[in-house]
Formats: C-alpha cells, sequence, structure tokens
C-alpha cells in the first residue's frame, strides 16, 4: 500500500511525526496549510501522537476511500491517495482535493469532525478527484450524487446554475477545538 509517508526509520515518536507533516506540506497545493512545524507550543505533543498514531489513522481513511471506490466501476476509479492532515486554521478548510499530484491526494484534517463524519469529508473531495476539477459544477455535482447514492446518504438537490450551494455538501457539525484530536484528547486509536 502506498499509503505510507512516514520516511524516517527513526523510532523516536516526535521526530517520525515531524517527518510525516514534511511529508504532508509535500502533498498540499501550499506547504503552508500545514503550519504545525512552527508552533512551538503544540509542535512536540502533537508530531509525538502522530508519530504513535497516524498509521492507524491512515488506515482507517484508507477503508473509507475504498468505500468510495466501491461506488465506481474499476475503470472509472480515479488514482488516488489519502492521509490525515492538521490544517492551518487560517486557511478555513476541513479537506483538500490535489488534483496536481500523482497519484491525486485528498488530504483530511481529521480533527474538525467527528470519526463518524470523515466519510462526509472524503466523499466530497473523492467527487472533485472523480470530476477531475476543484471547481463546484455541473460533472462535479453528478459525481457527488453518484455518491452519495452509492453510500447511502441523502443526496443534494440542485437547481440548474446553483451548484456553488455544494461547497460545503453533504453538511457536517465542526468541532469546535480541532488540535484536541490532535492532541491525543480523543477516541484511543
Ligand atoms: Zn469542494
Amino acid at each position: 500500500m502506498s499509503d505510507r509517508l512516514i520516511v524516517t526509520t527513526s523510532a523516536d515518536a516526535f521526530a517520525r511525526g515531524l517527518d510525516y507533516l514534511y511529508g504532508i506540506r509535500s502533498l498540499a497545493p501550499d506547504p503552508e496549510m500545514i503550519d504545525l512545524i512552527h508552533d512551538s507550543k503544540n509542535r512536540e505533543v502533537i508530531c509525538t501522537w502522530i508519530g504513535r498514531k497516524i498509521d492507524a489513522v491512515n488506515q482507517r481513511l484508507h477503508q473509507i476511500l475504498q468505500d468510495c471506490h466501491n461506488c465506481f466501476h474499476t475503470w472509472e476509479q480515479p488514482n488516488l491517495q489519502i492521509f490525515a492532515a492538521p490544517f492551518a486554521r487560517s486557511f478555513g478548510i476541513d479537506a483538500i482535493c490535489n488534483l496536481e499530484t500523482e497519484p491525486i491526494t485528498i488530504l483530511v484534517d481529521v480533527g474538525r469532525v467527528l470519526p463518524e463524519d470523515w466519510l462526509l469529508l472524503v466523499l466530497h473531495e473523492y467527487a472533485h478527484a472523480h470530476a477531475g476539477s476543484p471547481g463546484h459544477h455541473l460533472q462535479f455535482a453528478r459525481s457527488l450524487t453518484h455518491l452519495c447514492l452509492g453510500l447511502e446518504i441523502t443526496p443534494p438537490i440542485v437547481q440548474p446554475g446553483q451548484e456553488d450551494c455544494l461547497r460545503f455538501y453533504p453538511p457536517c457539525p465542526l468541532i469546535p477545538d480541532p488540535l484536541a484530536f490532535w492532541r491525543g484528547e480523543g477516541q484511543e486509536w
């Protein structure tokens, strides 16, 4: 499986976590989307947690990705990799699909929503990958609707020309302090 980004052989959890963050930065459309490396207050505890737990979290994301793949024939499935990433608050995003990497990369801030809602973030980004565009237009709406139907999630009702309202579809409650998850204060992994 290609979904491993930890490049160091270090046994030290902090070093592994920091390596992971640098790896994620290289896959983001803008490396500063992952700004924790500059955060002297939170960096140590979060990198250490990442070094210990990120494989299990990414394994779960990989299963969700597979659930999305299963909604399509093999030849319709985009070539994708997926990783958890703590996003800088200033960017105001929960997940992103970077179509410029090969394979296409989905990054998900798993601290922003409850684990049972991760699917909602992943399927939105999967629809971008399937449509081959970051825009919220007709082709995106078709991909998104197909995924919703396959995953038994209420599909969107879109009036022609109103596809931009899909920017936040499916709706999903946000967690006020996303870094709590990354500090290891959520469920045990
Ligand atoms: Zn979108």
